[in-house]
């Protein structure tokens, strides 16, 4: 039995859809206090009135949204205890077509947002004296790799190796730093990749079926709980198996 994360003080960026939608729907349904972030204010609301959460308009790209999203989080919920760094965009590129501007936008959103949501952050989560960041990393990247995903698996293996050192820097201040590498999860942006992506996918998971965002959120839980106290700079792979077979042949 874990002990109880009821009022614990949660921000979850890209909250507003998908997967950290998912994550913050699991804190809030286990008592935690949440506020969730993302750039269109509308979807952001909705969301938020759904789960019971607050809501700030924040692109994890500027550091000065960064830096409103604590400010807000003090003042609605008093603090931080566990920070999501979720936000994530996943858009297609061949590397012989890759842009400038691909590679900034991919970079920009989903590493460097990560490193200025967790910077901007750490005042309120030293001074919650458990402050735990788990960040939304992917097995594209650490261990897998897919076509028109150079740009964005580097970004997702880049977040891995922010981790590490986080974890040692923050270890002092009892701030654990941990990761979830989602398989192929069904969510608003991934549907947006198309049906035969989908299709592909699961005929090569194992399980046989796309994870759901609840799966992801209860990973997320666990590295909050206090008996994960002792664990950091780790990483859990939810995806049902995706990354074992050696051959199509092993799922057939
Ligand atoms: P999604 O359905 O497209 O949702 C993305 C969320 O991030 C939305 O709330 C979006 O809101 C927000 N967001 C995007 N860019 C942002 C920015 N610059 N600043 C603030 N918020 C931003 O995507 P998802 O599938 O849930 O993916 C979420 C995370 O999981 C990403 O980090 C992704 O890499 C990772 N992941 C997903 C899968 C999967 O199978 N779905 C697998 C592995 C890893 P706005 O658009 O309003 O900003």
């Amino acid at each position: 039995m874990f002990t109880s994360i009821e009022g614990r003080a949660v921000v979850v960026t890209g909250g507003t859809r998908g997967i950290g939608k998912g994550i913050a729907s699991v804190f809030a349904r286990s008592g935690a206090r949440v506020l969730i972030t993302g750039r269109d204010h509308g979807a952001g609301k909705a969301a938020a009135a759904e789960i019971g959460a607050a809501f700030v308009t924040a692109d994890v790209a500027s550091k000065a949204d960064c830096e409103r999203v604590a400010a807000a989080a003090h003042e609605a919920l008093g603090g931080i205890d566990v920070l999501c760094a979720n936000a994530g965009i996943f858009p297609s590129a061949r590397l012989a077509d890759m842009t400038e501007d691909d590679i900034d936008a991919v970079l920009g959103t989903n590493l460097k947002g990560t490193i200025l949501t967790v910077q901007a952050c750490l005042p309120l989560l030293k001074a919650s004296g458990r402050g735990r960041v788990i960040l939304t990393s992917s097995i594209t990247g650490p261990i897998t790799g897919f076509p028109g995903w150079t740009h964005y698996g580097a970004s997702k293996a880049g977040q891995l190796g922010f981790l590490r050192t986080a974890a040692i820097e923050l270890a002092r201040d009892d701030i654990t730093v941990n990761a979830v590498l989602p398989g192929n999860i069904m969510t608003e942006g991934l549907a947006g990749m198309g049906e035969d992506y989908v299709a592909g996918m699961t005929a090569a998971i194992p399980m046989r079926k796309l994870g759901s965002v609840a799966d992801i959120g209860y990973a997320a839980l666990f590295f909050a709980t206090d008996e994960a106290a002792y664990i950091t700079g780790q990483t859990i792979v939810v995806d049902g198996g995706q990354v074992l077979p050696e051959s199509p042949d092993a799922v057939s």
